[in-house]
């Protein structure tokens, strides 16, 4: 089986994490016989802005629809603006993506691996998925707040029942793929929201659990208020398995989750629709240490694995799925043996680190 797969690699260390991943992806091609990926390079975000004044072209696109996945490194600057003292464009690509591809799941795995130092002491067993509503809530808003005077501004928040059905569904669908990795082994899905005070927040509660009724017998719910969330996540972050949320809160709480099993390097993340997917580390182009080659690919080459395992589901080639899974074993030793980048306690560099992981999944394919 043949996957067009279009690369995007962006701007900061977009570019060097994205070289690192595709070698990753290229050697499991190599290794793990059955199917084929043919990439295509294409242009876009914020230094692309700066010389053309566009930051997707629509070609680049059309090009995305197009491919059967869409592997993304990391877009934007902080200098560069839609318009002085506006956002920044990397929403121009980001959200363009997301909103016309309709990727309204934002999947981002948080899993704690040997050799990794979390901030919180004598903590195992984190392995959980946050699951973020991607395209309404509170982003609905994005180019359509309004300025109302020189002292007022606002935004809207927006929960369609269907869209809260599409993602609290994915939540429930998810948690039986992974089949309870929690220590008891139940598969839970976690609703967290701000229901005891906004209207928006009550009806996506209220939605969250006529979809659990479908499951009932087959995955447990839960429900955390957003606030308390912060709180248990740090404490207790071994009780969860999929909590699923609002556009905004889940924004917040990725990072937050990812901080706890070593930082934005640790952290990859899938766009998912029913139709298009877009893989991407879920931190920004961390300009100040671009260009320098220390920056993590691991975030990079773990969304690399996830896309795999998306097309291996999509059109049912199990080979695409063993391959994946080879690239995140391969992650788990080689930061067991301790050649990791600086963000993670480690010496190694950007390209260290991908040529170590390929050697591991040659060693054990
Ligand atoms: P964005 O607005 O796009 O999310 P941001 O301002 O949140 O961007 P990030 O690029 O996500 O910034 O990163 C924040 C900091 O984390 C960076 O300045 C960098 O020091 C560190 N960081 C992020 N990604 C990596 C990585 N892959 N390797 C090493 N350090 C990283
Ligand atoms: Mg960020």
């Amino acid at each position: 089986m043949r996957f067009s797969i279009a690369v995007l690699p962006g701007d900061g260390i977009g570019k060097e994490i994205m070289e690192a991943g595709v070698s990753v992806l290229k050697a499991a091609e190599e290794i793990v016989s059955g199917f084929e990926l043919d990439f295509a390079h294409f242009d876009a975000g914020a230094e692309h802005h700066k010389r053309t004044g566009t930051a997707l072209p629509e070609a680049t696109f059309e090009a995305c629809r197009s491919s059967d996945a869409i592997y993304l490194g990391a877009i934007g600057l902080p200098d560069v603006r839609e318009f002085p003292g506006g956002p920044e464009v990397s929403g121009q690509v980001m959200f363009k993506l997301r909103f016309d591809l309709d990727l309204f799941a934002g999947v981002r795995p948080i899993k704690l691996y040997k050799g990794i130092d979390s901030p919180l002491r004598d903590m195992e067993n984190i392995d959980f998925v946050v699951l973020r509503e991607n395209i309404e809530g509170l982003f609905a808003s994005y180019g359509g707040g309004t300025l109302v005077s020189d002292e007022v501004a606002t935004d809207t928040m927006v929960i369609t029942r269907k869209g809260t059905e599409k993602i609290v569904d994915m939540g429930f669908q998810l948690a039986l793929k992974r089949g309870g990795r929690l220590l008891d082994q139940k598969r839970v899905v976690t609703c967290t929201d701000k229901s005891n005070v906004f209207r928006s927040m009550a009806f996506f509660n209220k939605v969250f659990h006529d979809v659990a009724d479908r499951y009932e017998g087959q995955v447990e719910r839960d429900h955390v208020l957003i606030d308390a969330m912060t709180l248990l996540m740090v404490q207790q972050p071994q009780n969860y398995d999929i909590i699923v949320t609002e556009n905004q809160f889940g924004d917040i709480i990725s990072d937050l989750a990812a901080a706890l099993v070593g930082g934005m390097g640790m952290a990859p993340s899938g766009d998912i629709g029913h139709n298009h997917a877009m893989f991407q580390p879920a931190h920004g182009s961390a300009p100040t240490i671009a260009g320098k080659g220390i920056a993590n690919p691991l975030a990079t080459i773990l969304s690399g694995s996830m896309m795999l395992d998306w097309l291996s589901d999509q059109h049912s080639c199990p080979e695409a799925k063993k391959a994946g899974e080879l690239i995140e074993q391969a992650v788990a030793r080689t930061v067991k043996r301790g050649v990791k980048t600086v963000d993670i306690g480690g010496t190694s560099t950007t390209a260290e680190v991908a040529e170590n992981i390929i050697a591991q999944m040659k060693a054990h394919a």
